[in-house]
């Protein structure tokens, strides 16, 4: 059911879906959104506004950054009250950082931002990015009765499900069904009929403000360990000038090497204030630091956990609390505690 005052913003951002062949030399090339526009005449056939931003020059995601997404907060914020929903034209490659930024970023959103892209562009006959964009089109402007949206959160629609944005993954470079959420339920599931999961979505309430925040801190990494990592290479990413945060994958249920160098170089850097946090390398699954005596020496040293997070997830909240300036002990604090849904507690 949509309400009379149905309305769409269209973002175009770039990646496949909006690219085409270029007959000379068979690479793909982004073309612009009165193109995009002329090889999908369904969309003329949805009956409310559709409106629509560019990006220009269109980007391909490996090239997103935190002003992209600063763009993207500063779009939605300004037109947030003349439509109900967003949908952003996205590559896949970085969607799920994307989504998982926005959905920090846009405090207490009570509107659909959907994400959604495609594997093959939009001028290949097969294409997987037609049905992407018109189904996005119809979730995002999909309400209740009361007209209260159905998914007033930032998610990510790919091939047959919706998934919240902050706990999706890129998973496959092949397949149409590119996405999982691994440790979170799908909001949708969609075939003849787009099914709603609505105990797991989440809703901030009709009057809730919207508070964008465009503020970001970059000085973090990720580590991922293996069985031979050298210690040269932990100390060198741990010593990086202004390094703040660190992503630390460690192995199944958070856990580490008990190496006694290991464990000191990470207790001096947390106590020089650096956040480390620990994430599961597996897809599904948490960290639970208690369990094993390799997690607990973790904690020990000073390492948070990260519980259920995936990696875009942790590491775009701690670019998010840090350019907050919160100071490292409310930073481990609020990495503990869902602010988007983006982990289990
Ligand atoms: N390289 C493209 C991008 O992420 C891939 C895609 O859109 O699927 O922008």
């Amino acid at each position: 059911m949509t309400p009379d005052n149905t309305s769409v913003l269209l973002i175009y951002t770039g990646g496949t879906i909006g690219m085409i062949e270029n007959v000379e030399t068979g690479a793909l090339e982004n073309f612009n959104f009165e193109q995009l526009q002329k090889h999908i005449p369904e969309l003329q056939r949805f009956m409310f506004r559709i409106g629509t931003y560019q990006f220009d020059p269109p980007m391909d995601s490996s090239d997103m950054d935190p002003d992209a997404w600063r763009k993207l907060v500063r779009v939605i914020s300004d037109n947030y009250d003349r439509y109900s929903g967003f949908v952003i034209l996205h590559g896949t490659d970085t969607m799920a950082y994307t989504a998982s930024a926005l959905s920090f970023m846009l405090e207490g959103l009570n509107k659909p931002v959907i994400l959604t892209g495609s594997q093959l562009p939009i001028g290949v006959l097969r294409t997987d990015g037609k049905e992407n964009l018109l189904t996005s089109i119809e979730i995002a402007t999909a309400c209740h009765p009361d007209g209260q949206p159905i998914v007033p959160e930032v998610s990510i629609f790919f091939e047959n499900h919706l998934m919240r944005g902050n706990r999706t993954t890129k998973m496959n470079a092949e397949n149409f069904n590119a996405f999982r959420s691994f440790n979170y339920p799908v909001l949708a599931s969609v075939g003849i009929h787009i099914k709603y999961n609505n105990v797991q979505i989440r809703t901030n309430g009709r009057h809730h403000e919207l508070k964008p925040h465009y503020l970001l801190d970059t000085n973090v990494a990720v580590l991922k360990l293996f069985p031979g990592i050298q210690e040269n290479v932990i100390a060198s990413v741990l010593a990086t000038e202004g390094l703040r945060a660190v992503v630390l994958e460690t192995y199944g249920s958070g856990n580490a090497p008990r190496k006694e160098w290991f464990l000191r170089r990470l207790r001096n850097a947390s106590e020089q204030g650096i956040v480390i946090v620990n994430v599961t390398q597996c897809s599904a699954g948490t960290v639970e630091m208690e369990r094993y005596e390799t997690g607990y020496q973790l904690m020990q040293a000073g390492v948070v956990c990260g519980y259920d997070s995936t990696t875009e997830s942790a590491v775009t909240k701690l670019m998010f609390l840090l350019g907050h300036d919160y100071p490292p002990a409310k930073v481990r604090e609020l990495m503990g505690r869902p602010l988007a849904g983006e982990i289990t507690v």
